[in-house]
């Protein structure tokens, strides 16, 4: 396995960071979290607009632009002969004395890491997944924007110990407000009374990549969207429950708390159709010319 790291591609175990990274000290840095299909990284742009989100957010700047950026991840999964991919792109405030001023690091650490997309169980997708509420409420918004995709995700992971705990595969966090946010990793839907529903970004979530493009889908179809603030009994007493996120993609969901839910026609047709749009990216981007991997088409 070969990692990028600093403008370098290394074998895995010459991949290192220094203990004095401020990523590792204090958790500051930013990352993505992206998918390859057939050699296409699947909303690739969008990704990357969202990281120089995240760094102007905490003041990180970037130390190459975005053409550098996409090449560099493709190189990533050339070295590593990879075309269904996980892919990480981390970028921390880099190697600094203690302290947490940011301007202790001359140079962000950048890395890039693939593997092979390791498939979610079938049976996920045929009989859903089993979800709690997580007493550990979702970071107010106005401590920590929750549309950071920071590497500081001890917020998200007290949900999730709290979700393992009962069994569960991923934890619905509230927020402070008791309005649902999203999940530890992921977005909520519920379909309602004719009406697919998921919470507003004003509830403190991250607007995930997977989200906009499921609310686009369903507009498309003509289904009723409705972004609000929605609390437990919303969510308990709808028809059908799915979540979303970059590798899961459209995770239906059997079970929140003591409340069940059947695998439904909403859930199920939206899962489609986002395959659809999948593949017809790849046939776009593999159409617009030589690809790199230097295939015709
Ligand atoms: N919320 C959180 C907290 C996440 O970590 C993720 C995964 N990146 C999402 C939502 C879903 O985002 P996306 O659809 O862009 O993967």
């Amino acid at each position: 396995m070969y990692v990028y790291l600093n403008g370098k591609i290394v074998p895995a175990k010459e991949a290192v960071v220094s203990v004095f990274d401020h990523g590792f000290l204090y958790g500051d840095g930013i990352y993505e979290t992206m998918r390859g299909y057939n050699g296409v990284l699947f909303k690739l742009d969008e990704h990357l607009r969202r990281l120089h989100r995240s760094a102007s957010l905490i003041g990180l700047t970037i130390p190459m632009d975005i053409s550098h950026l996409k090449i560099s991840i493709y190189e990533t999964l050339i070295a590593n002969s990879l075309r269904n991919a996980y892919v990480r792109l981390t970028i921390s405030r880099g190697r600094g004395s203690v302290g947490l001023d940011p301007d202790l690091c001359p140079s962000p650490t950048v890395v890039i890491f693939t593997q092979e997309f390791k498939e979610y169980p079938s049976a996920f997708y045929r009989n859903g997944i089993s979800l709690i509420i997580a007493e550990t409420k979702r970071n107010l918004k106005e401590a920590i924007n929750p549309q950071i995709k920071s590497l500081n995700f001890l917020n998200n992971i007290l949900a999730k110990i709290e979700a393992k705990k009962k069994g569960a595969y991923e934890a619905i966090m509230l927020n402070v407000h008791g309005k649902i946010a999203e999940g530890t990793i992921s977005n909520v839907f519920f379909y309602r009374d004719k009406v697919l529903c998921t919470p507003s970004t004003d509830c403190g979530l991250l607007d995930g990549i997977t989200r906009g493009m499921v609310i686009e889908l369903a507009g498309r179809e003509d289904l009723k969207v409705k972004e609000g603030k929605f609390t437990k009994k919303d969510i308990y007493s709808a028809e059908e429950v799915f979540i979303t996120n970059t590798t899961m993609e459209v995770m239906p969901v059997s079970k929140i708390d003591e409340q069940r839910y059947p695998v439904g026609n909403i859930s199920k047709l939206l899962r489609k159709i986002y395959r659809q749009e999948v593949e017809a990216c790849i046939t776009n981007t593999k159409a617009e010319g030589p690809s790199i991997w230097g295939e015709k088409g």
